[in-house]
């Protein structure tokens, strides 16, 4: 539904998260400009990316032009195959750290069910991948089309967006991405969700480090936009 995007910017939007325990969705990034719709990050399946796709369709959203993916997590990424005809930008390790991670595994309930009992401490990650996919025979990973190292610069219309590789713990591919006065952050400063354990903490120098660059608003995947003041207290109450 149109109605449940949060409206960020004049042009930008965020399609929510849900946060039922049982589900891994993150919130994906709408932005706007006159020709061209770009999205930060793809939805966490082909379901919730055609959900996306319907809210963009209700608005009257131009084509999407380009999805940039904040990092290579199933969470971010594998909506992607719903996104065709636009290019998915990505840090360089991106594409590599997909296929390693998820490129070598026969997708199917079967072979999830056989992988969660070799493995259980990746069982309830595993079931929520397989709740995200509803066909499993017509999945495909969307590979990145187009990467970079340190710093890209897009610019689409009278619109310019800075994508910045930031790494740390949770993903080495984290990016940052700018647009005015906006920060997307993906999950760049969470603790490494296969080596989670009770009582992790956010990543404290990043989030100081975030404090550095000049915007106003900071917008976390799985959370949602927070002011500077509220990243700040982040910090003072840790
Ligand atoms: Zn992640």
């Amino acid at each position: 539904m149109a109605e449940a995007l949060q409206p960020i910017l004049e042009h930008m939007w965020f399609y929510p998260p849900d946060s039922t325990p049982e589900t891994t969705q993150p919130g994906v990034g709408i932005i706007t400009t006159t020709n061209a719709t770009i999205l930060v990050d793809a939805g966490n399946g082909p379901r919730h990316a055609r959900q996306i796709r319907t809210a963009l369709r209700q608005m009257d959203a131009p084509p999407v032009q380009y999805v940039l993916y904040t990092h290579h997590h199933w969470d971010h990424t594998f909506g992607g195959q719903v996104w065709t005809g636009s290019l998915i930008a990505a840090h360089d390790q991106c594409r590599a750290l997909l296929l390693d991670r998820y490129g070598s595994h026969p997708w199917n309930a079967h072979a999830i069910q056989e992988q969660a009992s070799l493995n259980p401490a990746r069982a309830p990650v595993l079931r929520a991948i397989d709740r995200a996919v509803d066909d499993w025979s017509t999945f495909r990973l969307a590979l990145p089309h187009i990467t970079f190292s340190h710093r890209m610069i897009l610019e689409v219309d009278d619109l310019t967006l800075t994508l910045e590789h930031i790494g740390g713990q949770h993903a080495a591919d984290s990016m940052i991405i700018h647009a005015g006065s906006v920060l997307f952050l993906g999950d760049c400063y969470y603790p490494p969700p296969h080596l989670r354990q009770p009582g992790d903490t956010p990543d404290y120098a990043m989030m100081e480090m975030l404090l550095e660059h000049p915007v106003e608003i900071y917008i976390d995947a799985h959370h949602g936009p927070m002011s500077r003041t509220d990243l700040e207290q982040r910090l003072t109450h840790r």
